[in-house]
């Protein structure tokens, strides 16, 4: 009989939305008339942008000629046009990453989980809490040690190093999901710091930087110095371009980043990563990448950043709720998260099946991401805009009522 990874033992027994999905068929058969709000996974709603569209059918017209069909892409890691277009988009935002450093994948979640493979089980990971649940997962399913550094109200859900505190590879999300909460330079400063002096790696996730409005705030850690010695950073066209049933992101690993293996011999990651993507992924899919390649054009910028300002202003609307409230919450700016307190001191489950029951308006509980986010609740502005309207306006009756 084969023997079981029992890790995986350890695990919450369903990935936070299989819970939430339960929940919502309890109620909808309870209430078949029910007129659902769903405000809580972070999916996208808004069609892909019609350059992309076009790039698309173009490529799919060049897979059905002879002369110009593809097969598997040679290196399976992103073909050099894309390539060339994420390295120049990183450029405008002030970060020097050339080509060769980067990696086209199929959506930011692959990478975030299978990077663990490159690393012995026996390092210490430490993952800010609440997070995003993947970084914790495939961190226990292979029996890692996983600390947590702890974000929370008093520092404004932006957790910082305890440099008592030893880890060996830290997870950093920003703009942060759940939180909507974005370091700023001087933060990934400390952090770029602490990693040096511990000799670890940083893996930065920068899903939601296309949301990042403030000037200030870097859309990229590789806009702080010092960073290209220590992170990693994935990102993803899921948030920036719609690209959540498309699937494709990239990956950056610097030259300079480099370990000490125990011989003696200094490695590089990125070759390691290489090395470990070119056995077990076989490339994301031609049309996709020239509809990724097209999202880096200026006609494309111009168009995802429409549809990107459409949910701004769903985060906006969202926000000026909390605000009129009184509702203390983070995100909402450089992010299209809202992350908020729940009302009379509410449990975050609580709070979910009251949201639900009462005014049809689906969320997802903070405590789903660890346990910082105990009495807090995440919404999403990537709905529609008359049904976030709509939710906030039930929203508001049921606080008010909460608050009698
Ligand atoms: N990282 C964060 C923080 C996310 O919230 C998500 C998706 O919601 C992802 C990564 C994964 O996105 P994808 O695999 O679609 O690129």
């Amino acid at each position: 009989m084969p023997k079981l990874n029992e890790n995986f033992l350890k695990l919450e027994k369903n990935y936070l939305f299989i819970n939430i999905a339960k929940k919502i068929n309890a109620f909808k058969q309870a209430n078949p008339d029910a007129d659902i709000i769903r405000m809580g996974i972070g999916d996208v709603t808004l069609p892909i942008a019609p350059v992309v569209v076009d790039a698309m059918k173009k490529a799919c017209d060049e897979m059905g000629v002879k002369e110009t069909f593809k097969g598997y892409e040679d290196s399976g890691a992103g073909y050099d046009f894309l390539k060339n277009a994420v390295s120049g988009y990183y450029k405008s935002f002030g970060a020097d990453i050339s080509p060769d450093e980067i990696r086209i994948n199929d959506g930011a979640k692959s990478d975030c989980g299978n990077i663990v493979d490159i690393f012995g089980d026996d390092n210490i990971i430490l993952v800010t809490d609440p997070a995003y649940p993947v970084y914790v997962d495939s961190n226990l399913m292979s029996g890692r040690k996983v600390i947590y550094a702890d974000s929370n109200e008093e520092n404004g859900f932006s957790a910082m190093p305890d440099y008592n505190v030893h880890a060996d590879i830290i997870y950093l999300c920003s703009p942060n999901n759940p939180t909507g909460s974005v370091y700023t330079r001087e933060q990934l400063a400390i952090w770029i710091d602490y990693a040096k002096k511990n000799n670890a790696v940083i893996i930065y996730d920068s899903a939601y930087e296309a949301f990042i409005t403030d000037t200030n705030i870097p859309r990229s850690i590789f806009c702080v110095e010092g960073a290209k010695e220590v992170a990693i950073e994935m990102c993803s066209l899921s948030k920036t371009a719609g690209f959540t049933g498309m699937r494709c992101g990239y990956t950056v690993i610097p030259d300079a980043l480099k370990v000490t293996a125990t011989d003696g011999t200094e490695v590089s990651l990125s070759q390691i990563w290489g090395r470990r993507q070119g056995s077990k992924f076989n490339g994301v899919s031609y049309p996709v990448q020239r509809g990724a390649e097209a999202v880096f054009t200026e006609e494309g910028l111009k168009q995802i950043h429409e549809n990107i300002a459409y949910y701004q202003e769903n985060a906006r609307i969202i926000s000026d709720t909390m605000k009129k409230l009184n509702v203390k919450f983070t995100g909402g700016v450089n992010s299209p998260y809202i992350w908020f307190k729940c009302p009379c001191g509410m449990g975050s489950w609580e709070f979910f099946d009251t949201m639900l029951e009462k005014i049809a308006v689906v969320g997802t509980p903070g405590a789903g991401f660890g346990k910082n986010g105990e009495g807090w609740f995440r919404l999403t502005a990537f709905g529609d805009r008359q049904r976030t309207i709509e939710a906030m306006e039930r929203f508001e009756k049921l606080v008010n009522e909460l608050n009698k």
